[in-house]
Formats: structure tokens, C-alpha cells, sequence
């Protein structure tokens, strides 16, 4: 067989982790993430910092202010498309560190946010505006695993990599995203979609418990459904929202599979709508075992989607995916899709491990990117939407295509399988998390570094526009609220569906003067 495909899985990568990675478009030019260095930190003899350094003079973990040498690598978030510049960033070392921040938040009428991993699209995590107090929890990172129990107390600065790894030494995973850099706090209270999703749900959907510090500086050790029900609702989809400072979460884990399979398989793109009609049939009947995702980029943007063929070109887009078993299952219940779709070469299966799995989907391949992962920021905007069944029409995949092919900045496209799997099983209203009747969510990812400023705004124009004619022609009302934007109308509803009114009730309860706050965090009246 003839056939010229480029390795698949730094592809598959792409979505994973290419926020994360150097691209083609970005080795050009880094001005977008290099302006963000060229700020000049206000004069520490500034009052308003006097009055603060003072007040934070009782905290014992590392504080970093506008003039320190470490400023500019202290608010280093994901995206730099946005800058935001903070008061001072916290270090935190325990709750009384926690408690002495919040103290000086409500004293000073400074507004206080929390920092997981930082790599919210919006930069919430740095508070959205500038001039907030950034707690951050990078020393919260303890992992303690009750393997009788299958539970583990999770600290919620850790990063997602780690914890994969942590629990795979004993034996066990947990259901998260994908991306390794990620940190738990923000994802996992968020939703927090994987490829074992289907299985077992989203990670805010495996949150048995955690601790919480309020913006009384009151610390609840344990909000569960038993002591306070209604903020154990909210921390389960909204727990980025701003009810507190999440210090750590107790996940229900799973034993690790005895074997794990991954899959791809390669299309022609002028096939997109029969391998879509596939999709959209075959996927929500597949068993729970299987994640399913669909991707493609603009036509020959670089040779990754370019094959030849026997002696023939194409322009490919992928299916891929995990099974949660072997090999031969695995091939068995992808059958019906694989026949529908039919893809231009025989598509690849690969009987392996869990761990491997992970480093293959999660770190382009390097263990180690899961173990110690870090991030070198990029410029991106993405925008979201829940496809509801029967599926993208033929009419909305063409309205797609089109787009993705005329605008300048490169955008990926990615849909997620969820329809058929346990995310939609659980009852809509027993969590925050309220996305229960889809078939995928569709991930737009608008990658902005190496294009000029005029090409930038141009660009971020046209996808607002497409997007929102597409989300009222083609796709259901709703957002996914991990990939927060700042400029989508009615994110209260488009996140929180009519789970909002209430959460702003327990938003009042909890934060009644709005001390954790930014442009999409829940309010206490609405
Ligand atoms: C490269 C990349 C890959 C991604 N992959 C996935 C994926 O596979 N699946 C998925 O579902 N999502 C994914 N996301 C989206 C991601 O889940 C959200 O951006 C999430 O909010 C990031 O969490 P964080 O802790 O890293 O971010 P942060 O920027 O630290 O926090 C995000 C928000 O949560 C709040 N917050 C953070 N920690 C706490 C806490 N402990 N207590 C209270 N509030 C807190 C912050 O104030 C902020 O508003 C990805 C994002 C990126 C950039």
C-alpha cells in the first residue's frame, strides 16, 4: 500500500497540546506573546502597594508584586493574547495564607481570584482586569490516595499530568481532560472532559467532596452533598465560577484497564459529509468504552493533511479515539462506523497500555511532558458549542468548512463525542454541569501568534461573526464553560442553562459582596 501519511498522532497532539507547543505559524514570530514583557511595573512606592504590602506583611508563602524580577514569569498564563496585569500574585503555603489574602481583599476593597494551572482561555485565573490579588496554588499540590476507598484528596494546584501519573503508580485514573498543564482546580470544577469521559462522566461529575476557604475567610474542610448541599451543586460545573477558593477536591477513582486501545483513521475531505452522517449515526450507539473525535484544519495548511494515495492527492481530516480494552473489541465495535465512514486506508489500531495511551493522546509521545509538563504561551481564541442530536447538518458542516477556509488565521476543528456515553446518563439537574443531551461538543481553536495585530483583530472580527450566526442556524443554544469567551452574549444561559438563576442565589449566600470576581463569574444578584 502507497500511502504517504504523515505521523497522525502530532496531529491528534495538535488539540491537546499544541496550545502548549511551538507551531509552524508561530516559529515566525512571537510578537503577540512578546508584547506582554515590554510592561513597565508601577513604582513600589506606590501608596495603593504600601497599604497592600503592608497587609499581606503576615503571609508566609512567596509574594510576588509588579516590581519584582519575577512579575513578567508570575502571570505567564496559557494565552497571551490577553494581558492582565495583577496587584500581586500570592504564592500561598497554607489556609491562613488563604485567609490572610482574602483579609486584605475585603479591607483594601481589592478583588481576590484563584490560580490552578492558569490556562483559562480568558485569563480569569489572573482576574480578567487588572489590578486584583492573584491567589496562587501552585503549593498545593499533595496527592493522597485511599486505594480501599478508590478515592485520593486532590490539591487543587496540581496539574492534571501529575495526578494521571500518581495514580497510575497505584494502580488507578481518574476521569479528567487531556491535557497535561492543566490544573485541576480550574478543569475539574468546570466539567472537565477526557477520553474516558464516556465511561465515567466528566471529572466534576467524580467530585466527591473538597475543601473550600469563603470569602469570609471561613474554611469548610469537607462540602459534600451532606454539609452543604448547595455549594457541593455548584463546585460541579461552576466551581470556577467564583463561590471560593477550592484548596482541594476528593475524586472517585477507577482501576486501570488491563489494556487499552487507540485508533485512527484517515478521510478525504470531499468525503466529510458521508464520514460526518457516520458520525452522527454511528457514534451515539457505540459502547461506552470508546471516545470518538473528529477533527480537520483548512485545506493543505501544511503537508500534515496532505496524502498521496496511489498516485492520487487528497486533503485528509481524522476519526480517532480510545477503547478502554483490547485490540480486538475494539475493531469489532467500530465496525458499523468504520463501514459508514469509510476511510481512504486501512485504519490503525493499537493494543497498549493506559500509561501509554495517556503519553501517546496527552504528550505527543514524551512520558515526561506528562510527569513535568510545562506550557510556552500562545495566542488563541476558541469558541465552543454542544451539537445536539441528530447531529451537525449537512448545511452547517458546509457553513464550517467554508469559514475555516477563508479567514486567515489558521482554525482547527474538533468535535467530541458525547452522545450514547455517561455524561449524558446523569440527570441534568443533579450538578452545575447541565450540558446532558448532546451528541459532541465542537471546539474552535483560532490560533492568533505570528500574524500582524491588523490581521489578528480582522481575523477575531470575522470568527465572532461566524460563530454567532452559526450557533443560532446550526448548533444547540449552549457553550461549554471550560472554554471560556468573553465575548459570547447570554453566557449566563449559553453556560448554566437555567441552572444560573439558582447558582447566583448560592453565589450570594456565600459571596454576598462579590469579592471573587471577573467579567463571567457568577454574581451575587442578576
Ligand atoms: C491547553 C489546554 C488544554 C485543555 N484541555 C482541556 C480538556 O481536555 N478538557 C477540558 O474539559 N478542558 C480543557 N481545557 C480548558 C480548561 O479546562 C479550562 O481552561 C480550565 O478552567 C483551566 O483550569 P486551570 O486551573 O488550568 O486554569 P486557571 O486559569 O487557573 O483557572 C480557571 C478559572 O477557574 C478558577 N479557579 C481555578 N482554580 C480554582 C480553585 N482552586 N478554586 C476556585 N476557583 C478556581 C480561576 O479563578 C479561573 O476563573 C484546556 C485548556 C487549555 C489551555
Amino acid at each position: 500500500m502507497k500511502a504517504r501519511l504523515l505521523i497522525i498522532f502530532s496531529i491528534f497532539s495538535i488539540f491537546f497540546i499544541s496550545f502548549i507547543q511551538a507551531s509552524p505559524i508561530n516559529q515566525r514570530s512571537t510578537d503577540v506573546c512578546v508584547k506582554c514583557k515590554s510592561y513597565v511595573p508601577t513604582s513600589p512606592l506606590d501608596s495603593e502597594t504600601a497599604e497592600l504590602r503592608e497587609c499581606l506583611s503576615y503571609i508566609n508563602g512567596t509574594i510576588v508584586y509588579r516590581n519584582n524580577d519575577t512579575y513578567y514569569e508570575s502571570i505567564k498564563d496559557c494565552n497571551c493574547r490577553i494581558m492582565i496585569y495583577p496587584l500581586a500574585i500570592i504564592y500561598v503555603n497554607n489556609t491562613k495564607d488563604i485567609q490572610e489574602v482574602i483579609n486584605c481583599g475585603n479591607l483594601l476593597n481589592i478583588t481576590v481570584v484563584v490560580r490552578s494551572g492558569g490556562h483559562s482561555f480568558e485569563n480569569y485565573s489572573l482576574g480578567g482586569k487588572d489590578g486584583v490579588l492573584v491567589i496562587d496554588l501552585k503549593n498545593y499540590n499533595k496527592i493522597t490516595i485511599d486505594p480501599i476507598a478508590q478515592t485520593a484528596v486532590v490539591g487543587a494546584g496540581n496539574r492534571v499530568g501529575p495526578v494521571y501519573y500518581t495514580l497510575n503508580e497505584a494502580g488507578f485514573l481518574f476521569a479528567a481532560g487531556s491535557c497535561p498543564s492543566v490544573g485541576v482546580g480550574g478543569q475539574t470544577t468546570g466539567g472537565g472532559s477526557g477520553f474516558i469521559g464516556p465511561k465515567y462522566g466528566m471529572a466534576s461529575d467524580n467530585i466527591l467532596a473538597a475543601e473550600v476557604v469563603l470569602a469570609n475567610g471561613t474554611i469548610l474542610p469537607v462540602v459534600d452533598n451532606s454539609t452543604h448541599s448547595d455549594l457541593y451543586f455548584a463546585i460541579r460545573g461552576a466551581g470556577n465560577g467564583g463561590f471560593g477558593v477550592i484548596t482541594s477536591i476528593t475524586f472517585q477513582l477507577y482501576y486501570i484497564p488491563p489494556t487499552m486501545t487507540w485508533f485512527n483513521a484517515s478521510y478525504n475531505i470531499s468525503e466529510r459529509q458521508n464520514v460526518f452522517d457516520a458520525f452522527n449515526e454511528c457514534g451515539p450507539k457505540l459502547a461506552e468504552n470508546y471516545s470518538l473525535y473528529m477533527t480537520f484544519l483548512p485545506n493543505s495548511i501544511e503537508e500534515d493533511n496532505l496524502c498521496e494515495y496511489e498516485g492520487s492527492n487528497y486533503t485528509v481530516f481524522w476519526a480517532f479515539g480510545t477503547f478502554l480494552g483490547g485490540e480486538i473489541d475494539a475493531r469489532n465495535g467500530l465496525k458499523n462506523f468504520l463501514n459508514h465512514s469509510a476511510p481512504i486506508i486501512e485504519p490503525t489500531f493499537n493494543e497498549t497500555t493506559w500509561w501509554e495511551t495517556l503519553v501517546r493522546f496527552s504528550a505527543d509521545g514524551y512520558s515526561d511532558a506528562l510527569i513535568n509538563p510545562t506550557f510556552d504561551p500562545e495566542a488563541f481564541k476558541v469558541k465552543s458549542f454542544f451539537v445536539d442530536p441528530p447531529g451537525l447538518s449537512h448545511e452547517g458542516l458546509d457553513a464550517l468548512y467554508n469559514f475555516i477556509n477563508s479567514v486567515e488565521c489558521k482554525v482547527v476543528v474538533m468535535f467530541e463525542l458525547y452522545g450514547g456515553g455517561k455524561v449524558n446518563d446523569i440527570k441534568p439537574g443533579l450538578t452545575a454541569f447541565m450540558h446532558r443531551h448532546s451528541l459532541a461538543l465542537l471546539q474552535l481553536e483560532m490560533k492568533l501568534s505570528g500574524y500582524d495585530q491588523d490581521t489578528i483583530d480582522e481575523c477575531l472580527a470575522e470568527l465572532k461573526v461566524f460563530a454567532e450566526e452559526f450557533q443560532d442556524k446550526y448548533t444547540s443554544y449552549y457553550s461549554y464553560q471550560n472554554y471560556m469567551d468573553r465575548e459570547l452574549k447570554d453566557w449566563q444561559h449559553r453556560y448554566y442553562g437555567n441552572h444560573f438563576e439558582k447558582l447566583v442565589k448560592i453565589k450570594a449566600r456565600y459571596d454576598p459582596n462579590n469579592l471573587f470576581n471577573w467579567d463571567q463569574s457568577i454574581p451575587p444578584s442578576y
